[in-house]
């Protein structure tokens, strides 16, 4: 039998909540599949096999919360772990994922199933994580979760690495590692490519005298 059982689900969607570190992403994916459960649909949650925090088998956020889920080292083995019954497929830290996560959800969705992703947005230095720009774009509902910012207060749309010994773009941790910080509070955008470094400042102010120039008349 076919791993989606036919043609039987209707109205699948697909939802990606993401934000930085310490943003209640994992909060809102289990506050999400406990609503689902209430409602008796069947939900099956799946994460990287990469991400061992805590318990090999469960999802669990950082104010302890949790439900059972299975790690899967290739996207591909949801699909084959899927049941037949399930409508809600929920995968946690999907920006471990590689990038057969992208057509293995958009399978998904379009067999039916509400699939509900949540994952980091951006990694430590604010570039797009793996997969989810893609999933961000090809989603019917975006949800970005803001932290505090550990300097100032604010609203934190950023992960930062405090560790500054390690430069790999994944490294697994917990709190002694990272910081949610504001977007003033981030110093690791890259310099080469800052706008207002010095070698590019004329560049900039030409296109300002451009600017300018079209608001003469
Ligand atoms: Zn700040």
């Amino acid at each position: 039998m076919s791993v989606f059982g036919g043609g039987q689900f209707f109205g699948g969607s697909i939802e990606v909540i993401c934000g930085p570190m310490f943003s209640g992403k994992t909060e809102e994916l289990i506050r999400r599949i406990r609503r689902a459960q209430i409602a008796r649909q069947k939900v099956q949650i799946f994460k990287p096999a990469i991400d061992n925090r805590y318990h090999e088998s469960d999802v669990v956020s950082h104010s302890s919360q949790t439900v059972c889920s299975m790690p899967v080292q290739d996207p591909m083995h949801i699909l084959t772990k899927l049941y037949d019954s399930t409508r809600i497929v929920a995968l946690d830290e999907v920006q471990f994922f590689d990038d057969s996560i992208i057509k293995v959800v958009s399978k998904l969705a379009r067999r039916g199933c509400r699939v509900i992703c949540a994952g980091l947005d951006q990694d430590y230095q604010g570039r797009p994580f793996g997969p989810i720009a893609h999933l961000l774009a090809i989603a019917d509902r975006v949800d970005k979760i803001q932290a505090i910012c550990t300097i100032c207060g604010a609203p934190a749309t950023k992960t930062f690495r405090t560790d500054v010994e390690h430069k790999e773009q994944v490294l697994v941790g917990e709190s002694n590692l990272y910081d949610a910080r504001c977007r003033a509070h981030c110093d690791y955008f890259g310099e080469e490519d800052d706008l207002l470094s010095y070698s590019n400042i004329g560049v900039v102010n030409n296109n300002e005298n451009i600017e300018g120039r079209l608001y003469e008349h």
